[in-house]
């Protein structure tokens, strides 16, 4: 499988190319030059399948002959090795809970996909010993280190500093705003150590980002160290987001009437993933956007004009984003046809005074807990299943309540229960260095 830009001014590249990139050089996104289709066997008995056995006939064909089939079965069954189940709400509602992995949140999975992905790009195991990665650069066994720098709100953070923790070949530098992430959040980034090295910025998740973004266009710096990206746009996080959809589908009692889904969504890479899964094959009657305010591929579903906003903060913060990246995955899945995408996809926006009246009224009348991106999705689930009668659906629930625990106790007045592994993790000693929120301090870390 070769993988195109999305700006069609770069080379197309293999799978491993284009997880050590991240980003193709002409700013565009990855994208598979064809959707490779699951085989009917597999959808028609798929309740017969283990979740290790989905993942890897789903994802083999983006891989290819790259990663040896030994490998590649090994890094799936690391990457969905916890629980994913599909919980029943209501009579026609179902929670996906995408929370129980090691920090919590659905990034999990993308994260220990793209984290051992690219561990055996570099270590050789890849079919090419020695991928180039950049003119000139060669990364051969053992010899380079990669480093991947990230900025962070919240659950990339935590989800990329467990995924990659211990990863031979790969330095993590996770850049943070100083008091504003929540506790557990900031225990899952900086109580690690090894080979995660969190940054505390004094300044915004904002600042931290464009230091990052001036890093990657730094010359002195790149040519010193090589730098890489772990956010969604890279295809290694991206593609293995389809695996629980498929393993939704596979918990989905009633076959004949397949699911809506709804998905809290920020940058859109997870309900891109969902959509890919839908166009390869898997039964799935029709996708929702849940989005909060930050609300611009609503209008561009009205209008066919995506227009970027300034992102407005609200409670569900993850999906906080004003120019979503990987909304042009999905246009170019749909290859640019519009009808074709809006007969599979519609857009809700909910208000933060509808998503605290969610959470509440959902704990109330079905003795559920709703993250704030959880009860996104339920209520514009719950709104489109008004309109659509003969239907039943899934909402995603992209992260556990204890890690937005100040909103959610607030709105439903009780303590949300930590699990073990969070009262393990709220004990760790948080090492942290803290740096001003200017590119020069940032640069001067990592040319140490
Ligand atoms: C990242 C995140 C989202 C948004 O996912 P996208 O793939 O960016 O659309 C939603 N909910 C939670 C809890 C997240 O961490």
């Amino acid at each position: 499988m070769k993988y195109y830009s999305t700006n069609k001014q770069a080379d197309p590249v293999s799978f491993t190319e284009a997880t050590i990139k991240g980003q193709a050089p002409d700013k565009g996104l990855y994208f598979p030059e064809y959707i490779p289709q699951v085989d009917r066997e597999l959808i028609e008995h798929i309740d017969q399948y283990s979740n290790e056995e989905i993942a890897y006939r789903v994802i083999s064909p983006y891989v290819g002959a790259e990663i040896p089939e030994a490998v590649l079965r090994k890094i799936v069954s690391e990457t969905v090795n916890f629980p994913i189940p599909l919980v029943q709400v209501n009579d026609r509602i179902s929670s996906l809970e995408l929370f129980h992995g090691p920090t919590l949140a659905f990034k999990d999975i993308g994260a220990r996909f793209m984290s051992r992905c690219l561990a055996a790009a570099l270590s050789g195991q890849a079919a090419q010993s020695g991928q180039t990665i950049k003119s000139g650069q060669t990364v051969k066994s053992g010899q380079t280190t990669v480093t991947v720098l990230v900025a962070t709100s919240g659950d990339t953070g935590g989800a990329v500093a467990n995924g990659f923790y211990g990863v031979e070949g790969v330095d993590v530098v996770i850049l943070y705003p100083s008091g504003k992430v929540s506790p557990v959040q900031e225990k899952q980034l900086t109580t690690l150590g090894g080979n995660i090295h969190a940054l505390e910025v004094l300044g915004t998740f904002d600042d931290c980002q464009a230091m990052v973004k001036a890093a990657f266009a730094d010359q002195e710096l790149t040519s010193q160290r090589f730098l890489t990206s772990a956010n969604s746009i890279n295809v290694a996080r991206w593609l293995p987001q389809q695996f629980y959809y498929f393993f939704a589908y596979k918990q989905w009692k009633d076959k004949t009437n397949p699911p809506v889904i709804s998905v809290p969504s920020g940058n859109f890479g997870n309900i891109c993933a969902g959509i890919l899964a839908m166009q390869s094959g898997l039964p799935i009657s029709h996708f929702i956007a849940a989005c909060n305010v930050n609300d611009i591929v609503s209008d561009y579903l009205e209008t066919q004009e995506l227009k970027p906003k300034k992102a407005v903060p609200t409670l569900s913060n993850a999906m906080d984003v004003g120019n979503p990246s990987n909304f042009v995955r999905i246009l170019e899945i749909f290859q640019h046809r519009f009808p074709e995408l809006k007969s599979c996809l519609s857009a809700c926006t909910i208000t933060d005074q509808e998503t605290e009246a969610t959470i509440k009224e959902v704990l109330e009348k079905y003795q559920y807990l709703t993250d704030p991106h959880g009860a996104v999705g339920f209520l514009a689930l719950e709104r489109y299943l008004q309109e659509h009668k003969d239907k039943k659906g899934i909402f995603l629930e992209t992260a556990h309540p204890v890690k937005f625990p100040e909103a959610v106790e607030r709105i439903t007045g009780e303590p949300v229960a930590l699990p073990d592994t969070v009262k393990e993790i709220m004990n760790r000693e948080k090492k942290s260095q803290v740096i001003g929120p200017e590119f020069d301090q940032l640069k001067s870390y990592l040319l140490q």
